[in-house]
């Protein structure tokens, strides 16, 4: 596996493959890997001859500076999980090659998509990813990117930026990999205390449950969000961000449960920011 720190370089080898004729997949990701991100990289595979991977804590994201600082890095393992999936690149970028002029004064948005659930909650959130994907896709110059659908509003805006924008990038989506207590993996997850982990334990239970009752005809759904919110309610650990049901592709509130539905959930254990989601088909 080659580790790749500057953009020259990385663009170069991207530049030859592409000359070889060799198709690119490239997983981004900000670190700390776990089996989520490693069926990334499965998935990756199958598209392409070269797997590239980013790993980049990307400042821009970051509406919560406590969030940025105590956000989990072990670039060691990281490096030997990756070698162990057989990735073939590996991008290490500082903070001053993503952004070498600084902070780039440039905002990219999609209203209808960004006002509603996470960029709601988290201001500036998904300007700051478009800005470091579009610069990883000019960089890393992939065929097809990969993305999990843990973070369903972030993949969304992704697929539309590529379409509205004509990268030639074929944009995947993984469904969530979660934990055997079905909390969906995520990097943050270390940051729970004991007692908080056993309590994010009801996230998944609680989509669980929505799916269950709107396959079973509950068609209100508001007496549904009232109904999962006391599921979340019922531990004090626990304090709800946002429970939304919307339209998986508008995000549009739904006026009733017929059709697809996405049931998305950001909750806090402590100060941990937790997300989930489930689209339900009916
Ligand atoms: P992150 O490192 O958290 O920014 O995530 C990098 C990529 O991995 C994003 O596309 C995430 O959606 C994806 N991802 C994170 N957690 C999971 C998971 N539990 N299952 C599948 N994909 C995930």
């Amino acid at each position: 596996m080659k580790i790749v720190n500057s953009s020259e370089e990385i663009l170069s080898l991207s530049m030859g493959y592409k000359k070889l004729g060799q198709k690119i997949a490239f997983v981004p990701t900000m670190g700390f890997l776990h089996a989520g991100h490693i069926s990334l990289i499965e998935e990756a595979k199958k598209y392409a001859d070269i797997v590239v991977v980013s790993i980049f804590v990307n400042p821009l994201q970051f509406n919560n500076p406590e969030d940025l600082k105590t956000y989990p890095v072990d670039l060691e393992g990281d490096t030997e999980k990756c070698i162990q999936a057989n990735v073939d690149i590996l991008f290490l970028p500082s903070a001053d090659t993503i952004y070498p002029q600084g902070i780039p004064n440039l905002l990219i948005q999609f209203p209808r998509l960004m006002d509603k659930l996470c960029g709601k909650t988290r201001p500036g959130h998904f300007e700051g990813v478009l800005v470091v994907v579009g610069k990883l896709f000019n960089l890393v110059q992939p065929d097809v990117a990969i993305f999990g659908k843990k973070d369903y509003q972030q993949f969304r805006i992704i697929h539309q930026f590529v379409e509205d924008l004509s990268f030639p990038i074929q944009v995947i989506g993984v469904d969530t990999i979660r934990e055997e207590d079905g909390l969906a993996m995520s990097s943050r997850n270390v940051k729970m205390s004991d007692r908080e982990r056993n309590a994010a334990e009801l996230i998944p239970r609680t989509l669980k449950l929505g799916g269950k009752l709107i396959m079973e005809g509950e068609k209100n759904p508001n007496t549904l969000i009232e109904i999962l919110s006391d599921v979340i309610n019922s531990s004090t650990l626990l304090k709800i961000d946002y429970l939304e049901i919307v339209d998986p592709i508008s995000f549009e509130t739904k006026e009733d449960l017929q059709g697809d539905s996405l049931i998305a959930i950001a909750v806090f254990a402590g100060k941990v920011r937790l997300i989930d989601n489930i689209v339900v088909q009916n």
